[in-house]
C-alpha cells in the first residue's frame, strides 16, 4: 500500500527508485529486512523517505517529533538529514520492530539524536506538553493509529513552532477515502482528519499523493 507510491507501477517506481532518491546503504538494507515482515506494508516508500530528508534540511529541523517509527525507516532518511545536535523523539508500541530500528540507527552512526519511546504516543506527546516544549519543535511526522490522528495532529500542532511542519502519511489510504463502501474505523477516522485539514487556518495545507497520500500541514 505504501512501500511504492499510489498508482505508480513497478518499473515506475523501480526508476524513481534509482534516479530520484539517493538511499544509503543502510537504509537500503533496512527496508530489504523490513520487506520480510508480515506488516511491511506500514513501511513508508523510499521517494516519501527522500522527501522527507529534503524537508528537514529546508527548514532546518533540529527537534523532530516521530509519531509510529515501526523499524526506523523514515526515522532514519530524518535523522540523516538532521544536524548532529538534533533530538527526534520517536514514538512506537512494538519492540520488536524497534530493535531492528535501533541496529540500523547505530550502523548509520545517528542513534545518538534519536530518542526512542516504547509506549503510547500521546503518553509521550503529553510528556512534551507537561515538560513545557509547547512551540519548541520544528517538525512532526504522523503515522501511527489512524483512528488517534486527530489527537495526535492537535497535539503536535501545540508542540510545533509558527512554521513548523506536521506531517501525516497515509491520507489517501489506498484510495479508500473515496470509496463509500469503506466504513471501518480507520477509514473514517482518515476522512473525518482530511475534511477538518481542509478548513484549518491554523496551518497551510498541501496534500499530495506521494507514497500512500503525505499531507504537509505548516503551522502558521
Ligand atoms: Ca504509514
Amino acid at each position: 500500500m505504501s512501500t511504492q507510491s499510489l498508482g505508480l507501477d513497478s518499473a515506475l517506481a523501480a526508476y524513481l527508485l534509482r534516479t530520484g532518491t539517493r538511499e544509503t546503504e543502510t537504509l537500503a538494507k533496512l527496508r530489504a529486512e523490513t520487506v520480510e515482515r508480515s506488516d511491511a506494508h506500514m513501511q513508508i516508500a523510499p521517494e516519501q523517505g527522500q522527501l522527507m530528508h529534503l524537508l528537514v534540511e529546508l527548514i532546518a529541523a533540529r527537534n523532530i517529533l516521530e509519531i509510529g517509527t515501526f523499524t526506523g525507516y523514515s526515522t532514519l532518511w530524518m535523522a540523516l538529514a538532521a544536524p548532529s545536535d538534533a533530538r527526534i523523539v520517536a514514538c512506537d508500541v512494538d519492540p520488536e520492530a524497534a530493535a531492528l530500528a535501533q541496529r540500523a540507527w547505530d550502523e548509520a552512526g545517528v542513534a545518538d539524536r534519536i530518542e526512542l519511546h516504547l509506549r503510547p504516543a500521546l503518553e509521550t506527546l503529553d510528556g512534551r506538553l507537561n515538560e513545557g516544549e509547547a512551540g519548541c519543535h520544528d517538525l512532526a511526522f504522523i503515522d501511527a493509529d489512524k483512528e488517534n490522528y486527530d489527537a495526535y495532529y492537535e497535539r503536535s500542532l501545540r508542540l510545533m513552532r509558527p512554521g513548523g511542519l506536521i506531517l501525516v502519511d497515509n491520507t489517501l489510504w489506498g484510495g479508500s477515502v473515496i470509496d463509500s463502501a469503506k466504513r471501518d474505523a480507520a477509514t473514517e477516522a482518515i476522512r473525518a482528519f482530511n475534511a477538518k485539514l481542509s478548513q484549518d487556518e491554523r496551518i497551510t495545507l498541501a496534500m499530495t499523493p506521494v507514497g500512500d497520500g503525505l499531507t504537509l500541514a505548516r503551522k502558521r
